[in-house]
């Protein structure tokens, strides 16, 4: 594998955006995901370890399973939470990366370059949405991809392609006429993304998430983790 020459830390700038390498020309990948079709099933999760094969006990998406009360006389509902990298558009974990293994592709998938990686962990922690980790085999930073080995083939990812309920669908926002497009389009006034304070502009959009998880996913009162994947 070649390697691409290294910006210069001054160069780059704390904060700064270093230049997107090359992706599927023209896309901008996204993906929705509608949490009134998730049943919680772990389908995705099963799926995404098979293709991807992260060690065990280490996921690039997982189904997390919050109780949600409104208020303390009313019944509890079962909300099932897919969590997945955002491929953010302003992704903090990129210009904090010391050696640029993670990147940014034109298409707007986030990468990490393995062979770069220096697993220093800078971007676990500058990401707020706990997507990365680093890989106990590896000890390189790891996280999903939106397989983008199999978007290069035409191939749908693997969560998306085993998803029982059919809530994950994955396509080109710049194509007007894409399915993830026109269901967003359709629904625009309930997308919700996860902690839009952030300013990251997640790329990935949910459909009933309730906004009590808009902020703060991980607890808060009210919403109660049944269990940890
Ligand atoms: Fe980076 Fe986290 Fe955004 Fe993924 S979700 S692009 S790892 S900041
Ligand atoms: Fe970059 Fe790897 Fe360090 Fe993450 S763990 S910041 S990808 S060198």
């Amino acid at each position: 594998m070649s390697l691409l020459p290294l910006a210069s830390t001054a160069q780059a700038g704390i904060g700064d955006q270093p230049p997107r390498r090359p992706g599927i020309e023209g896309k901008r990948y996204g993906m929705l995901v509608d949490l009134r079709k998730c049943i919680g099933c772990q389908a995705c999760t099963v799926s995404c370890s098979v293709e991807n094969l992260p060690p065990i006990g280490q996921f690039r998406t997982t189904v997390l399973q919050y109780e949600v009360t409104e208020t303390p006389d009313a019944p509890s509902a079962l909300i099932n939470l897919p969590r997945l990298c955002n491929h953010c558009d302003e992704p903090p974990c990129v210009p904090v990366c010391p050696v640029q293994a993670t990147f940014q592709r034109t298409d707007g998938i986030v990468l990490v370059d393995n062979e770069r990686c220096v697993g220093c962990g800078y971007c676990v922690q500058a990401c707020p949405y706990d997507a990365r980790f680093i890989n106990h085999e590896t000890q390189t930073a790891d996280k999903c991809t939106f397989c983008e080995h199999r978007l290069e083939v035409g191939l749908l990812p693997a969560c998306v392609e085993s998803c029982v309920g059919g809530a994950r669908v994955i396509g080109d926002l710049n194509d007007p006429q894409s399915e993830i497009s026109r269901r967003l389009e359709t629904h625009k006034d309930e997308i919700r993304v996860l902690k839009p304070g952030m300013n990251t502009d997640p790329h990935v959009y949910y459909i009933g998430l309730p906004e009590a998880f808009v902020n703060e996913v991980d607890g808060q009162a009210g919403i109660r983790l049944i269990a940890k994947h």
